[in-house]
């Protein structure tokens, strides 16, 4: 990763007072070729690096720090910058606020439109109108309404309606008899940037006139993302960057080279298909993952929003009495499934997300745990004790999984318990397992 690189790199530089001409230019070169590879553009990489050598020359190593820290820190603060150092809010005053969504096909629109729709509803207290302009592909309309569905935010269609104009004024007249202030035109998209698809767009933004267009692009497209932004850009004039699939294992150098291209902010990132895994787009996160830090940020803030206080308690005193049974294990599971997908969170931590890639920690893999655990009667998960070897064998059919397996997972479950008996002896012990 780039910050092993550069920890190589900046091994150079120990033992120096100051940041001389000699021991810069080889870590510009290690950071040069780190960006190149996190799919941030040639030129745009040497400009950066170039400014980060005129920066870092001179720079007086406090003892506090290493070199290598202090060039770390020069370049997050850098990278930070070019992307806008500072997160830009959406425009919601206006009553309807019309928000267009473009893009192309497959980079995340619908899925992204579901998740505005439910971040403006939860955290904005808006009543959002989800509207289906993609008329060729009817699928597109039932794909927004499942999405609709499970946020509970109306979807405005015209099944046979094939005019996108007309859809979208008709929707906004829909959102303004109904109350909606907020509407989130979803429109139709093509494999590549064509001339019909633009004109459609640029005619629903002349029609409506929206406070915000957003243009959805997929993080793991690289290099190419960078074209299709241009191209939009040059013809709709968007306010905002939407840059998705960032769950995935690229190192979002695209969001530094798009933003530098095109100089609008990025709004939002999208990280996962799950409809509450949308986050509002933090420069300096993104810059610590580009350059291989991991975000740990996001990780922690996503863990806290999901945590439940009241259920931490509970569960540590049944830890300290050494209460833990099968119905509170079942909890934890579900606690870590509302946190997102597990290799996504653990892919935010650095060091381990390209441990875990290849491994499969999907959360199929907890659902033979769970039936193993609704398998067993209530008695028996508030007793662990009393699970003996013909209770065994009826748990196991039960949960249509052999016995093995119920022997190795009571086996694990076994060991968490002598730990936490263990952990309970250490004075303060058990306050290791509170999350803040
Ligand atoms: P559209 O054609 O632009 O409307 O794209 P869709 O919203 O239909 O998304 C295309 C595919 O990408 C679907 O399979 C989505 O589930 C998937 N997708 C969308 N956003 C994300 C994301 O942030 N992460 C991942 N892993 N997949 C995504
Ligand atoms: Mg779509």
């Amino acid at each position: 990763s780039l910050s092993e690189r550069l920890d190589s790199a900046f091994k150079q530089l120990k033992g120096e007072g100051r940041i001389s001409e000699i021991n810069v230019a080889t870590t510009v070169k290690e950071i040069r070729r780190a960006l190149v590879d996190a799919d941030v553009n040639f030129k745009i990489a040497k400009e950066f690096t170039d400014r980060v050598r005129e920066k870092a020359m001179g720079e007086k190593v406090i003892t506090a720090i290493s070199p290598g820290q202090l060039m770390v820190k020069i370049v997050k603060d850098e990278l930070a910058e070019l992307m806008g150092n500072t997160e830009v809010e959406l425009e919601l005053k206006a009553n309807p606020t019309v928000i267009l969504i473009a893009g192309l096909q497959g980079s995340g629109k619908t899925t992204f439109s579901g998740k505005l729709a439910n971040f403006l509803k939860t955290k904005k207290n808006k009543k959002p109108l989800l509207v289906a302009a993609d008329i060729y592909r009817p699928a597109a309309i039932d794909q927004l309404k499942v999405l609709g569905g499970q946020i509970g935010v109306e979807v405005y269609s015209e099944p046979e309606n094939k005019n996108a104009v007309q859809i979208a004024e008709n929707a906004i007249k829909e959102a303004k008899a109904k109350g909606n202030n907020v509407v989130i035109i979803d429109t139709a998209g093509r494999l590549a940037v064509d001339e019909v698809m633009m004109t459609e767009v640029a005619n629903v933004k002349a029609a409506v006139a929206p406070q915000e267009i957003l243009f959805v692009v997929d993080s793991m497209t690289g290099q190419d993302a960078v074209n299709t932004a241009k191209a939009f850009n040059e013809r709709l004039d968007f306010s905002g960057i939407v840059l998705t699939k960032l769950d995935g294992d690229t190192r979002g150098g695209a969001a530094l080279t798009i933003k530098y291209t095109v100089q609008k902010p990025i709004k939002f990132v999208s990280m996962g298909e799950k409809l509450d895994t949308l986050d509002v787009f933090y420069p300096e996160r993104m810059a610590q993952r580009i350059l291989g830090m991991g975000d740990i940020t996001t990780l922690v803030e996503r863990a806290q929003a999901q945590f439940d206080e009241e259920q931490a308690k509970k569960l540590e005193k049944k830890i300290r009495q050494n209460k833990f049974d099968f119905d509170d294990f079942k909890e934890q599971l579900q606690q870590i499934k509302k946190m997102g997908s597990i290799k996504d969170l653990l892919g935010m931590i650095p060091g381990v997300g390209k441990a875990v890639k290849d491994l499969d920690i999907s959360d199929d893999a907890f659902k033979g745990i769970e039936a193993l655990i609704n398998s067993m009667t209530p008695a028996e998960r508030a007793n662990p004790e009393l699970i003996d070897g013909s209770r065994r064998r009826r748990i196991a059919k039960g949960a249509g999984k052999e016995i093995q397996d119920l022997n190795q997972f009571m086996k694990q479950f076994e060991q968490m318990r002598q730990m936490m008996k263990m952990m309970n002896k250490i004075p303060g012990g058990a306050k290791g397992l509170k999350m803040r």
